[in-house]
């Protein structure tokens, strides 16, 4: 296989970070849609992708694109696709998940049972075979139908890409890993500003930021579907991915991230996913509650994912908490604070409209992140010999 078309499905409204991870990465960029970048590449894309990217929520091989409006001619268009070049004849497949958007044919069990039938059909015709023992490596089928045309593809990572394999504690309402990386990638926080996450939970932000400021990959430690695809990739793509992950990894980074929060557990769960993750000594944890929370440095980040009173009792105490995080925003001397909520009245107990907003799903709830943008630090005076290309650059 050599050159492939991808498709990388992420969350609705920050297709963008992913397409600049995408392009970082040094890949086409085909089509930006609604939840989905397309992008091609050689066939390392495929391990690259799924090693790489922080903000897809997996990576999907294209074998195609129909248009379909009754149930003969899905049978017929998918019975066209040249399958044969994906799948081999002990090869197990089957449609694991079947969308439909504003198409005639959408019940999902059905397109699965119709898809499936006309997969084996045409294989039959290529291999002679009357019956396929399904006995090899997995090739899960997805399908996804706009407007009356859908995506065909097969998937590349098996559990979803959210899953780095470090988070095992969980509080009780986690962010996407996925999520919280791409609203960090959406500020202008670097590894060498300050980040806190007053309101860490399971320390989803500050473990993102900490592999960032890392260079650590965040597939490097799980595996992959697409990994026992022999016939189509070759096991050497994903070594190398690997490979390169590890070549770019600084461990020893200076980081000055923290994490706190109310409860105590959660905490302690925190350092726990930290540690899996590798990163836990690059962050600091505490048990703190938020009016506690101050810090003597200048321009820092606050990232976080505040209660939002998905529970009743929480939603009483709703006024207060956002009055307080405007208090103690504004006691944070130039710092800049980034917040996930799907409170509605948080603006106005901050007391602060924000510089900028934007709506987020996270799942299947409607939150905004809010943008408080502090000033940027003045530049660093550059010592005498240090960076001299820059200064040498600047020179001339
Ligand atoms: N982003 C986190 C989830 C945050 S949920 C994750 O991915 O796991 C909100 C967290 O705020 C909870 O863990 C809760 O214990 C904490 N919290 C609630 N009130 C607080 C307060 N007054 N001060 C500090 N933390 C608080």
């Amino acid at each position: 296989m050599s050159r492939v078309e991808l498709v990388a499905p992420c969350h609705f409204g920050l297709e963008a970070v992913l397409k600049k991870e995408i392009m970082d990465l040094g890949y086409e960029i085909v089509q930006v849609e609604d939840g989905r970048v397309t992008f091609r590449g050689e066939e390392d894309a495929v391990s690259r992708a799924n090693v790489f990217l922080r903000t897809a929520e997996r990576i999907l091989l294209k074998v195609g694109k129909i248009r379909a409006v009754t149930f003969e001619e899905l049978f017929d268009q998918i019975k066209m696709l040249p399958w044969e070049r994906y799948l081999p004849s002990d090869g197990k497949f089957w449609v694991t998940k079947a969308s439909s958007v504003k198409s005639r044919l959408f019940s999902p069990s059905d397109i699965q049972s119709i898809v499936k039938k006309a997969v084996v059909e045409r294989l039959k015709t290529v291999y002679h075979v009357e019956w396929f023992p399904e006995t090899g490596a997995e090739y899960p089928i997805r399908i996804s139908f706009m407007k009356d045309e859908a995506t065909v593809c097969l998937d590349t990572t098996g559990l979803s890409l959210h899953k780095r394999g470090y988070r095992t504690m969980v509080s009780k309402a986690p962010i996407k890993e996925t999520l919280a990386a791409a609203l960090i990638l959406l500020t202008p926080w670097k590894k060498d500003r300050i980040l806190v996450d007053p309101f860490c939970g399971s320390g989803t932000f500050p473990i993102e930021a900490a592999m960032m400021a890392a260079h650590m990959a965040p597939g490097m430690n799980r595996s992959f579907t697409a990994e026992s695809w022999t016939n189509i990739l070759s096991r050497k793509c994903w070594y190398q991915a690997v490979d390169e992950a590890n070549d770019l990894l600084d461990p020893d980074v200076k980081t000055d991230i923290q994490g706190y929060d109310i409860d105590p557990e959660m905490v302690k769960a925190a350092r726990q996913n930290a540690a899996a993750a590798g990163v836990d000594h690059l962050i600091h944890f505490q048990s703190r509650p938020l009016n506690a929370l101050s810090h003597p440095k200048k321009y820092g980040f606050l990232i976080s994912n505040p209660p939002y009173g998905e529970r009743l009792e929480e939603k009483e105490n709703l006024p207060e908490l956002y009055r307080e995080i405007g208090e103690r925003f504004a006691s944070l001397d130039s710092w800049s604070m980034y917040l996930i909520t799907g409170y509605e009245d948080a603006e106005k107990y901050i007391g602060r409209k924000a510089d900028k907003n934007r709506k987020i799903y996270n799942g299947m709830l409607k939150t905004y992140y809010y943008q408080f943008l502090g000033p940027k630090p003045p530049k660093k005076k550059q010592q005498p010999g240090e960076n001299r290309t820059e200064a040498e650059g600047q020179n001339r």
